[in-house]
């Protein structure tokens, strides 16, 4: 049965749903057992075989309203400790790291509700690609993945994407792997063949409860997973820990052989080390449903006997003009391409303008109306601005504070629409509402406190959003050209590092530089 369940509730009484109608009508679901939630949530989700979700929570925090929240993809109940998120990372450069805008704009939900977050996103700074490219560059590892950092991180500045309380790097947790792998070996869940320790799926029998996979399925599919050199595998379903090292490879020691982790326990181990053994939420692409986060149920789940991730949320992928992103295809873009076409913030709108569940499509057409959006919610930022740096009148009047009551209406809207598992795209309507009526409003006679009320509340509503809506500071074009000019003379002595802090000082003012074979171009965004 398709459809997912969800309870509102306190501790008190808990009414649960099934969420299945097309028409977004809920069936109501009599359930006895009330207390504890999450025991309400698993029986759910054994009885339903379906995703399950979500509790009200309001009996515990006054101030929250967890009423529609989550009506899909994940769970929450250690509401006093905060709420922990791991969001996986993978440093591919090619990504659009679409990812990072939906999750980062999650956590700013959260902490915008009050709670103390603690974000884990962690960087796989050695796997095969960074290897290969190493190879094809004949340069180390470790200098591919810090320039893939590094601009990785300068991204998710032009993202308005904050820094996670904690990024933690494969290479620096190699020793926690380890030991990881070797409790998983001695609690028979692992063994190893000649150096390579492998995971022995079919011995944790709730494998592909994620991905509504079952063993069987999977393994009447298994000679696609046979793969040379794994062929000394008990059984084909089952993956790789723990690898010797290939010629030329970066290895650390280990019991079994000197070599390298693989991909997938580098999560487990992290999200215990830095979010503890049962984390809140869970946060990657769709893509990496299966098997990846499949396999960080497995190992985790094994190691520590407890469940892995209340909430699973998955983002779905950006589409280029309507065809899936990828390389074959041509049309790959990276967020670094995208920048020099346009602003990174209007890449941020344009994102949060869809459900993070529905495939967004990507084109030129649809970026450009989405910087006219921006630009409103901008536009009527500033004018509040100017206003209040002209107002005659200090305080409101009674009339403007009847007036400013009424915006409630559009922060209730705001929330609701985020607590209805984020749907950005009604939050951000609600943020449109608001512009309106701020245009509406204010004006020449208006208080400097109603002016300033409506700002501030504008822009906490939109920093919610990541979205910055404090007008960029003009450059003029003679300091334009003559930055311009300054990078040109440090490429010319190799001075790169420079030239790129130029280009990106340039960039966090609006300019967008273009090298073409006439020279620099440049342009506003
Ligand atoms: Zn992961």
């Amino acid at each position: 049965m398709q459809g997912a369940y969800f309870a509102i509730g306190t501790n008190a009484a808990v009414t649960a749903y099934n969420a299945q109608g097309e028409d977004g009508s809920f069936t109501e679901v009599t359930v006895e057992n009330n207390d504890p939630l999450t025991r309400l949530a698993t029986e759910l989700k054994q009885e339903q075989g379906a995703p399950w979700y979500y509790a009200d929570f309001s009996a515990v925090r006054k101030d929250s309203n967890w009423g529609k929240l989550l009506s899909q993809t994940w769970s929450m109940t250690s509401l006093n400790v905060g709420v922990s998120i791991l969001n996986t990372g993978r440093i591919v450069p090619e990504k659009a790291y679409d990812g990072m805008i939906v999750f980062d704009t999650v956590r700013r939900y959260f902490e915008y509700k009050g709670y103390d977050v603690n974000y884990v996103s962690n960087f796989t700074d050695v796997d095969d690609k960074i290897i290969k490219k190493a190879i094809e560059e004949g340069v180390s590892s470790d200098e591919i993945s810090k320039r893939y950092i590094a601009e990785c991180k300068k991204d998710m500045e032009g993202m308005n994407v904050k820094p996670a309380t904690t990024h933690p790097l494969a290479t620096e947790e190699i020793g926690g792997m380890i030991e990881m792998i070797g409790a998983l070996i001695e609690k028979g869940y692992a063994y190893e063949k000649n150096g390579t320790v492998y995971f022995r799926t079919r011995k944790f029998p709730d494998y592909g409860k994620l991905s509504h996979k079952n063993l069987d399925d999977l393994r009447s599919g298994e000679r696609s997973l046979l793969v040379t050199g794994e062929d000394e595998k008990e059984d084909p379903l089952d993956f790789v820990l723990w690898k010797p090292k290939k010629e030329g490879e970066p290895s650390w020691e280990s019991p079994w052989s000197d070599g390298r982790p693989g991909w997938h326990i580098e999560c487990s181990e992290m999200s215990k080390k830095y979010l503890g053994e049962q984390i809140d939420i869970h946060a990657g692409g769709e893509d990496l449903v299966f098997p990846h986060h499949e396999n960080e149920i497995a190992q985790s789940e094994a190691a520590n006997g407890k469940e892995f991730a209340k909430y699973w949320m998955h983002n779905a992928f950006l589409n280029i003009d309507n065809r899936k992103m990828s390389k074959s295809l041509g049309n790959f873009r990276t967020v670094r391409e995208i920048s020099e076409q346009f602003d990174l913030q209007v890449l941020r709108f344009f994102m949060l303008s869809a459900h993070y569940r529905s495939p967004l499509n990507f084109s030129a057409d649809l970026m450009d109306a989405s910087k006219t959006g921006l630009e409103r919610i901008i536009n009527a930022a500033d004018h509040l601005k100017f206003l209040t740096g002209n107002a005659k009148a200090e305080k409101m009047t009674e009339e403007e504070a009847d007036a400013y009551a009424k915006t409630e209406e559009y922060v209730k809207a705001f929330e609701t629409a985020m607590e209805d598992d984020f749907n950005t795209a009604d939050a951000v309507a609600a943020v449109f509402d608001l512009v309106k009526y701020s245009n509406t409003t204010a004006n020449a006679d208006s208080s400097r406190e109603y002016l300033e009320n409506l700002r501030s509340l504008l822009t906490k509503l939109t920093d919610v959003l990541g979205l910055i809506v404090e007008r960029k500071e003009e450059m003029l074009d003679a300091d334009i050209e003559k930055l311009i000019e300054e990078r040109q003379a440090a490429r010319k002595a190799k001075d790169f590092a420079r030239a790129d802090e130029i280009r990106g000082e340039l960039l966090k003012k609006g300019i967008i530089l273009k090298d073409t074979r006439e020279g620099v171009q440049w342009k506003r965004a």
